[in-house]
């Protein structure tokens, strides 16, 4: 008989959940206002210990509305990691705009502060200042973000941080996602918490996510009949889906030790195995790890592995394909080192819930290590 399957990252609920849900039904709160809205924007905001908080229907609006805010339009350039999932540019050809790929460093997978500079600087030989930096913490792990933040400055260009995989990470000890002009984070299925689906836009301006929640809610001026000065959006987060988002919140600091203890767990596993490398946090760095990333050397490929996991009913997945690689992105000026393609060659992110148990990581353990004596 087939053995139960492992998932990547299934959804983990805790126990309060349900009471914000039904407090939401018993009290007509079902829409897009409501006292979890405001008391999830708040609760969240607090975690992070930023100013302001939007609840959105998903992370790929909160980053669509943090380009609107930063004033993005047709035919500017955006910078972006090109090691990551689609949903971090995607927003950018919303605008009419041009992502400008930049690549990632081997000490933290995210985007090389080097090659940021040498990408901003060519931009503006030829003609155009990047408008915005969407800046990715992958898998959880902070990027080199005083690094970055210099070259931003520098040159002033706006950051925006992509902490969809990096909420409850920190950056000596200061919330990912607080550091940039905008941060978001997501609430999908798959993420460290869920709301069944949902992101979220934070940022020390006041007036900014003021702006954003009104762009959110259809850009309805303050009239009694529908009138409407800007383009509008229907992203917001409901008030029953914030009610999740609450009760996720409470177990959010046990989802992230959870996490932690199956990279722990996974790195033990393989300490004598010189084929398999992991991804060690520099001093001062916080990883949730999101998902346990790791790097196959030697006689097996990474490919080998997913295949072998999978005939086990084991899900695993290839790294992130760089968004310069990926057809729809053809064409797009990208300052690539390499090294994305190596870790996507190379990289599998192995099962990684806060639900699974140690039975589950030994039989991942179990198949790779027969997999490697082979
Ligand atoms: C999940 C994710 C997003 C998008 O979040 P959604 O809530 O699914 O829209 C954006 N960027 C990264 C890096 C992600 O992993």
């Amino acid at each position: 008989m087939e053995k139960p399957k492992i998932y990547l990252s299934s959804p983990h609920l805790g126990t309060r959940e349900a009471d914000f849900v039904k407090e939401a039904f018993d009290t007509n709160w079902v829409s897009t206002v409501g006292p979890n809205i405001t008391a999830f924007e708040r609760e969240l905001a607090m975690y992070n210990k930023i100013d302001a908080c939007a609840a959105l229907g998903s992370g790929t609006a909160a980053i669509h509305l943090a380009l609107i805010v930063l004033g993005v339009e047709a035919g500017d350039e955006v910078i972006c990691s090109s090691f990551t999932f689609s949903a971090s540019c995607n927003p950018i050809r919303y605008q009419g705009a041009t992502p400008i790929f930049v690549d990632s460093e081997a000490d933290t997978y995210n985007m090389d502060p080097v090659l940021l500079e040498e990408a901003i600087a060519d931009r503006i030989k030829r003609g155009k200042k990047p408008k915005a930096i969407i800046l990715v913490h992958l898998y959880g792990m902070p990027s080199k973000i005083k690094e970055i933040l210099e070259v931003a400055r520098k040159y002033e260009v706006p950051v925006v941080e992509d902490a969809a995989e990096a909420l409850g990470s920190k950056y000596f000890g200061q919330a990912l996602g607080t550091f940039g002009d905008l941060g978001i984070y997501s609430f999908n299925g798959n993420k460290i918490i869920t709301t069944s689906g949902g992101g979220a836009l934070v940022s020390r301006n006041t007036a900014w996510i003021e702006k954003a929640r009104f762009l959110a809610t259809q850009a309805r001026d303050a009239a009694p009949h529908y009138q409407h000065s800007h383009i509008g959006y229907n992203y917001r987060l409901s008030n029953i889906l914030a009610g999740i988002g609450r009760g996720q919140l409470l177990v959010l600091d046990e989802r992230v030790a959870q996490r932690r203890k199956n990279y722990d767990f996974y790195r033990n596993a393989f300490a004598d195995r010189r084929e398999i490398q992991f991804l060690s946090e520099p001093q001062g760095f916080y990883s949730n790890r999101w998902l346990t990333t790791a790097v196959i050397k030697g006689r097996i490929s990474r490919e080998d592995m997913r295949l072998k996991l999978e005939r086990e009913n084991i899900e695993s997945r290839p790294l992130w394909k760089p968004m310069h690689l990926q057809p729809i992105f053809e064409g797009c000026p990208a300052y690539t080192n390499g090294t994305s393609e190596r870790l996507f060659n190379e990289g599998i992110c192995l099962p990684s819930g806060s639900n699974m148990t140690t039975e589950e990581l030994q039989r991942v353990a179990d198949v790779i290590h027969s997999l490697l004596s082979h």
